[in-house]
């Protein structure tokens, strides 16, 4: 068992003031993760901030007529929201398709954003791990690494980022609203997650000391012609292999605006401009969706046990694309669960 102090936030000022006086504290949200990580003492906070009391818990329309999420509102609620629902459907099929639905009861808009990986060798504390002991190695390169990264890994690491929701804010191209000793910032979510490098352990360009207090969407929520596709051992209560968020903006067959992220595949929701350009003014068909896909995954580099992932990835991003382009989004949206 290990000691820590238990306090509880009563605004947000409170909650950055707490956090700048105690060297090793963390914040607690719906704890669905930060609690595992405690009882597997891969985390040891001295200090443990509960900020569920704050008042980031509105979903509202900006003035510019976006969306301001809190981070506190809870996964369910988000994905059950009738301006998520109606606006921004691809955000509620991605949330739908994470975790379980207590899971998602508890789970928090800004937690969902900073839960770490899910390789198997991070949790292990007694193997190497990089993202956990920076420099004893990474026991998942010459290991057991199905689950692992194709795009952007590196020699320190090969971890991705589990989270649905992510992928289809990255799509949405959503910005995170953070606030810290130093003040308030917005970071574009393209920026918000890291790649591995030479320093896994950062997960995030978020500072030492800074929460995050909501998550912006813009106006452009490609309601009519999008997709969340995720494909997983199981159909439910399982992490990505891939995943895919789609949207496409058409005028007749043609591709005026067209994005994908993906997820399961890197240690952030993963886009590639040069992948993008190749759908605009193009017309919306299997031909077009195979160019695209091909330039996002020229880079693309398996290892021992997850080289299948390059091809799944290839066929789930056209199928994604062409599912979007029919109007036929097919997977999970919120009400179809129900
Ligand atoms: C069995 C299981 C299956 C799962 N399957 C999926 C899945 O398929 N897809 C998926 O996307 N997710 C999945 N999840 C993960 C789940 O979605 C996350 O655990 C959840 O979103 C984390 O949110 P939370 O509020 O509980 O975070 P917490 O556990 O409270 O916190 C997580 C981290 O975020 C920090 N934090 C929380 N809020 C803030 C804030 N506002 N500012 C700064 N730091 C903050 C905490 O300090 C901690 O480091 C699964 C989890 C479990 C246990
Ligand atoms: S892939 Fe990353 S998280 Fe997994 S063992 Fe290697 S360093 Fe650790």
């Amino acid at each position: 068992m290990i000691n820590f102090q238990y306090a509880r936030a009563n605004d947000v000022a409170d909650a950055v003031r707490q956090i700048a006086g105690s060297a090793n504290a963390k914040v607690i949200a719906g704890g669905t993760n930060l609690i595992d990580l405690m009882k597997m003492d891969v985390e040891r906070p001295t200090k443990v901030i509960d900020i569920t009391r704050l008042p980031l818990k509105q979903v509202e329309n900006t003035p510019g007529g976006g969306l301001l999420i809190g981070a506190l509102v809870r996964n369910t609620d988000l994905a059950y929201h009738p301006l998520v629902e109606g606006h921004y459907p691809v955000l509620a099929s991605a949330i739908m398709a994470g975790a379980s639905q207590q899971l998602r009861n508890m789970a928090s808009t800004g937690g969902n954003l900073l839960q770490r990986t899910r390789c198997p060798y991070f949790y292990d504390t007694a193997m190497p791990c990089n993202k956990r002991t920076p420099g004893s190695g990474c026991s998942a390169i010459d290991g057991h690494n199905r689950m692992h990264a194709i795009l952007g890994s590196s020699d320190a690491c090969i971890a991705t980022h589990p989270s649905d929701m992510c992928v289809a804010l990255a799509m949405l191209e959503a910005k995170v609203h953070v606030t810290g000793a130093s003040g308030d910032r917005v970071i574009a979510f393209g920026d918000f997650h890291r790649l591995p490098g030479d320093t896994p352990q950062r997960d995030t360009n978020l500072n030492a000391g800074e929460i995050i207090t909501a998550v912006e969407l813009p106006p452009k929520g490609f309601a009519t012609n999008y997709t969340y596709l995720k494909i997983r051992d199981r159909l439910s209560y399982a992490f990505a292999l891939v995943s895919v968020a789609v949207g496409l903006e058409l005028d007749g067959d043609t591709i005026k605006e067209g994005r994908f992220a993906l997820g399961g595949v890197a240690h952030k929701p993963w886009r590639d401009p040069r992948a993008e350009a190749e759908l605009r003014g193009q017309p919306a068909n299997v031909a077009t969706f195979a160019r695209a896909t091909d330039v996002l995954l020229s880079d693309a580099k398996g290892y021992a046990h997850n080289t299948f992932k390059i091809d799944l990835a290839r066929r789930c991003i056209v199928r994604a694309l062409s599912q979007a382009a029919r109007g036929t989004p097919q997977s999970q949206s919120s009400k179809k669960i129900l």
